[in-house]
């Protein structure tokens, strides 16, 4: 895939395997020819997405500020389930933004769980009453809470694909009963908590992705909580002091981007097959505070960027 902007670091001693849209995953060099074999470097790049397309314009900061948030994440979590972090211990270049994570086989499940009914779950709602086969009351609307939060999960995508959701007896198709069970339960429980410690900062967690993976070892597999967790580009975080009934508030990063894109400032028409403008400076650095902020309200920590 064709990245353009921020291409992958060469890093001594790894190789480098993929790109997603955000971040580069690398192996052990000595891995590619078939010796040792456990490990994952992920790193992530200050690239922005939105409306699908990678900004031609990265967003310094962001790579740092997610890593550290999902570390950060990664602790509050420690008791409810175990992650795919095994150090830190990351080549210069990338520190701070980078994680050395054990290599797992990855469910092919997105576990979404929403306690918002906002995005492509209201859509489908409008449409039939049900989010990935679970019916809702009627008449919800716009950002009206799901109570109890409901586990909507999504099959991955291939690049450039939307990302499609499931019901949960597919999702049993997939992977099985007891994997299924078990992603939906512990995505709830960490959904519960997150949502728990956001609150107590005047946040709402209206949804999330969370994604899991197994040791690649034969017997019963222990479920390990993996990739990005709880960061603004898998999520979405609203100021509590913004929810208005009948409407989504604004997702407190990338709204302003994505504000910015749509209107006539940009010179850009979605609708048409042209990428994205690049951003003025002003627009990186008020996008910048924004992920900054989300970071610093969370943790309660001032981010080093
Ligand atoms: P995009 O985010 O661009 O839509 P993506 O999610 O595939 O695509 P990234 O998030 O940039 O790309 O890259 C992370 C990739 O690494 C994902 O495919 C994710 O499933 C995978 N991954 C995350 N953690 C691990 C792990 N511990 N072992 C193996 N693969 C992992
Ligand atoms: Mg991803």
């Amino acid at each position: 895939m064709s990245i353009g902007v921020g291409e992958a670091p060469h890093l001594r001693g790894w190789s480098h395997v993929y790109s997603g849209k955000v971040r580069d995953m690398y192996v052990p060099a000595d891995q590619e020819s078939g010796r040792g074999g456990d490990v994952v470097l992920m790193v992530a790049s200050d690239r922005l997405s939105a409306f699908d397309h990678v900004l031609p314009t990265p967003i310094p900061g962001k790579g740092v500020v997610l890593t550290q948030l999902t570390l950060w994440w990664f602790e509050q979590l420690g008791d409810l389930v175990t992650n795919h972090v095994v150090s830190l211990d990351v080549p210069d270049e990338v520190a701070g933004r980078a994680m050395i994570c054990r290599r797992l086989q990855m469910y092919p499940v997105e576990c979404v769980v929403r306690g918002y009914l906002t995005g492509s779950a209201l859509a489908e709602y409008r449409a039939t009453g049900e989010v990935c086969g679970v019916e809702l009351e009627p008449g919800m609307t716009d950002g009206d809470r799901i109570d109890p939060p409901i586990y909507t999960p999504a099959s991955k995508a291939a690049v450039g694909e939307h990302d499609e959701n499931i019901t949960f007896e597919q999702s049993v198709d997939k992977v099985g009963v007891t994997a299924a069970r078990r992603l939906r339960d512990r995505s709830l429980a960490v959904f519960d908590r997150a949502a728990e410690i956001a609150a107590a900062r005047g946040l709402v967690l209206a949804d999330t992705k969370f994604e899991f993976g197994r040791e690649n070892r034969p017997g019963d597999p222990e479920l390990v909580l993996a990739d990005e967790v709880l960061t603004p580009d898998s999520s979405r975080f609203w100021r509590a002091q913004d929810l208005v009934p009948g409407s989504t508030p604004p997702s407190i990063d990338k709204q302003y981007v994505r504000d910015w894109l749509t209107s006539p400032d940009s010179g850009w028409d979605r609708a048409s097959d042209a990428p994205p403008p690049p951003l003025p400076t002003e627009v990186v650095e008020r996008t910048r505070e924004r992920y900054v902020t989300a970071y610093e309200t969370l943790t309660g920590q001032t981010a080093d960027v």
